[in-house]
């Protein structure tokens, strides 16, 4: 059987947010995927003005297809999935960069690991112009606070998972920002050193899902008071490499360069990702 590749590319990504926050962005920015804005400004009963963006990198859409019980936790709090297709070559930056300025690698400049400030809009510049608050939190070094560094906005760089987790909750209990962007990578460093479908990788995946459930919960105490949209989207997915279907055991004598998972190619693998909608 012929690989399907997902319908819609991560630069739909950004308009959609910002359709379901009643802000129509300009041209470059490709256009919001709007039959799945309507159904979630209609379960949100108007435009979005609380958003959570949850990235968890590198979960692929087979790690969905093969273990969906572990993504309980974010079926929990979401009710629509988008099948999107990475970018090419499907590493973070590229994608991420992708999602955020509505562009093809090409438009925005970023076709491989490289991590410069973005020159172009990013969705915070259209939303800081529209007079909305946006932060990123991220642990240090993250791809987020290299490629979108420089705006007029609040960045949080934490130590690990943990500071991930604390901080986005204090963040939302702060009230303060309209969007967060929360940026995670356990699955992605986990998956490289053991592969993909480890019990160390699908590990910290329950982790990430175990993490958004949690702020989930601490989003209900302003149901009522915000419409709320938060997503899970992850930005490419990972495929295993020879030295990831070696016994385990031998994993720890591989040397750094020998990952046991990869991505940045074109298999279905590292580009079909899904991302999860939820509304509150
Ligand atoms: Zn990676």
């Amino acid at each position: 059987m012929a690989d399907h590749f997902n319908r819609y590319p991560l630069k739909h990504f950004a308009a959609t947010v910002a359709d379901c926050m009643g802000l129509e962005l300009p041209e470059p920015y490709a256009k919001p995927i709007t039959w799945a804005s309507r159904i979630l400004k209609e379960r949100l009963g108007g435009p979005a003005d609380r958003v959570v963006l949850y990235h968890a990198d590198a979960v692929g859409q087979y790690i969905w297809q093969k273990y969906p019980y572990l993504f309980a936790p974010v079926y929990q709090h979401t009710s629509l999935t988008l099948p999107f297709v990475s970018t090419v070559e499907s590493f973070t930056p590229v994608a991420h960069a992708s999602m955020y300025t509505g562009m093809d690698p090409e438009g925005h400049g970023i076709k491989t690991y490289v991590r410069p400030q973005l020159a172009c809009s990013t969705l915070y510049d259209e939303l800081i112009r529209a007079g909305k608050r946006p932060c990123i939190l991220c642990p240090k070094d993250s791809t987020f606070e290299h490629i979108f560094a420089g705006r007029d906005m609040d960045y949080f760089f934490v130590d690990n998972a943990v500071g991930v987790q604390e901080k986005a909750l204090e963040l939302i209990a702060s009230d303060k920002y309209d969007v967060i962007s929360i940026h995670t990578f356990d699955y992605d460093d986990a998956a490289h050193a053991f592969g993909p479908e480890s019990k160390q990788a699908l590990n910290a995946l329950c982790l990430e899902a175990e993490g958004f459930h949690r702020l989930a919960q601490a989003l209900e105490q302003f149901r009522g008071k915000h419409r709320i949209l938060m997503t899970y989207s992850p930005d490419h997915g990972q495929h295993a490499t020879m030295a990831g279907v070696i016994d385990e055991a031998q994993v720890d004598g591989l040397d750094i360069g020998s990952f046991a998972g990869m991505h940045g190619t074109k298999l279905i693998e590292d580009m079909n990702i899904m991302h999860f909608f939820g509304t509150l």
